[in-house]
């Protein structure tokens, strides 16, 4: 274990329990057990990051991060349920049911002239790995925010404050600890994070953060397109997806994924509005507790572009509007996977739901109906009238096949005017009567 020793000298603010708000009933029982286990055994243990500065701001946290002494071999050893992982940190993952509690070892941050063979970082100064273990005062100098640089002692249940986090989230501002042009070097996702818990906690960005933003928002290209995805999905699906819109926006950190919507989001206010509408839509659900899928946000983001390369590839050959969105939505995801790579399980689904809109223009014969009944009907549903709130549907459209959804299957047949005989399997030996005219409904 390598000491660095420059930030020693630091003394922590120790915050006594009756002088703050963080209670255990603000934390898992999971969380609580790793503590107690970790602190019984003769480790230190504290309560880190987003679930201190979350109970401090009220905010009911959800995640739980703990920071030991214990070296990751010593966590496994306590808990029957462990999984060592991760190559750039190696953690702990301790896991009860469905919830994960997440034990890193105390880190310290190391000086660039050092010579470390767990260190290491790249031309423009990223970290690519970083497995010095240290000490707690070592350990908080490498964290990002002064507000996720809190430790909530389990042994008395005082907090420690290094770096004025406390203060900051009084004030609610995002300050970086250490030079903010330093540090999101080291890992520009770093720019991705403020924007995040500035959505989330409504907090500001300190203006030292920032102006260092502004010049270094290009960095976001050299960061492996897999953990961008990963934070992808954490600043959209946390409930402030419209905000973060925003903020990525005013920081061009938009534009460096997902560099074509940028492009039609600055040219075209319509899908501007369709985007947004999207966000807002998807907040409410996050809100109401709602199940929300990663693939229709793609969707929307991919919309315009999709639409305009399909419309180049049917001016370039013959095939169906359907075809070509499908084949459009296939080429625009496909250009996006070097910077953002999105799973397959996303991509194909999207595909799906997207050549499906031309669809909803079909409202008579079984052709229509069966659209019901595709594992990708709701999705496409609610994407058509997304559609619709932007004038590109017919309101009377987005009505009709909003209404058949209550239809029963009677009535259903009527709105699709299909005869009932041509649905039954026996049929008589009765010429078959000619389908209902698809023409407007009367
Ligand atoms: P939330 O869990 O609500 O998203 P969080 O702050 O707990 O927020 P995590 O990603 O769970 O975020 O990380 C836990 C802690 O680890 C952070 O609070 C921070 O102290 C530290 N951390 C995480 N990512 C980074 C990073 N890229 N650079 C520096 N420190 C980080
Ligand atoms: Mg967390």
């Amino acid at each position: 274990m390598k000491k660095s020793g420059k930030n020693n000298k630091n003394e922590p603010e120790i915050i006594a329990r009756p002088a703050h708000t963080v209670s255990r009933a603000d934390i898992s029982k999971s969380a609580l057990k790793v503590l107690y286990r970790l602190h019984k055994s003769g480790f230190q243990a504290f309560l880190v990051g987003g679930g201190v500065r979350d109970a401090l701001l009220n905010l009911h946290p959800k995640d739980f991060d703990i920071a030991t002494n214990a070296h990751p071999e010593e966590v496994r050893a306590l808990f029957g349920n462990c999984r060592l992982i991760g190559r750039r940190f190696r953690l702990a993952h301790v896991r009860f049911g469905r919830e994960v509690i997440e034990v890193a070892t105390f880190r310290a941050s190391v000086d660039e002239d050092e010579d470390h063979a767990d260190s290491v970082q790249d031309d423009h100064g990223r970290i690519l790995r970083d497995n010095v273990y240290g000490t707690i005062d070592e350990d908080v100098w490498r964290r990002d925010f002064t507000c996720n640089a809190l430790y909530y002692n389990i042994a008395d249940f005082s907090i420690w404050d290094y770096a004025g986090g406390v203060k900051d989230i009084e004030r609610r501002r995002l300050v970086l600890i250490g030079d903010p042009d330093k540090r999101l070097r080291e890992d520009p996702v770093r720019m991705l994070r403020a924007v995040r818990f500035a959505a989330k906690l409504d907090f500001s960005i300190d203006p030292s953060v920032s102006s260092a933003m502004h010049k270094l928002a290009d960095l976001l290209t050299s960061v492996p397109a897999a953990r961008l995805f990963d934070e992808f999905l954490k600043m959209f699906q946390a409930g402030y997806a419209e905000k973060t819109l925003e903020l990525l926006r005013e920081y061009r950190l938009f534009e460096q994924l997902f560099p074509q919507t940028s492009a039609a989001l600055d040219r075209d206010d319509t899908f501007l509005r369709f985007v947004q509408s999207a966000l807002v839509n998807t907040d409410h659900r996050v809100a109401a507790g709602k199940s929300i899928t990663p693939m229709f946000m793609l969707g929307v983001f991919f919309w315009a572009p999709v639409r305009e390369a399909a419309a180049t590839l049917r001016a370039r050959e013959k095939m169906s509007e359907s075809q070509s969105l499908a084949l459009a939505a296939w080429e625009i995801s496909g250009q996006h996977q070097a910077r953002i790579s999105i799973p397959k399980r996303f991509t194909g689904p999207m595909r799906e739901m997207i050549a499906l809109q031309p669809r909803f223009e079909v409202m008579s014969g079984r052709k229509g109906l069966n659209l019901l009944e595709h594992r990708r009907f709701r999705a496409a549903y609610d994407f058509m009238v997304l559609r619709a709130e932007i004038g590109e549907v017919d309101p009377e459209t987005a009505t009709f096949w909003t209404d058949v959804q209550e239809q029963s299957a009677e009535q259903r047949l009527e709105s699709f005017k299909i005869s009932v005989d041509s649905g039954s399997k026996k049929k008589r030996r009765r010429p078959r009567r000619r389908r209902a005219r698809t023409a407007s409904p009367s």
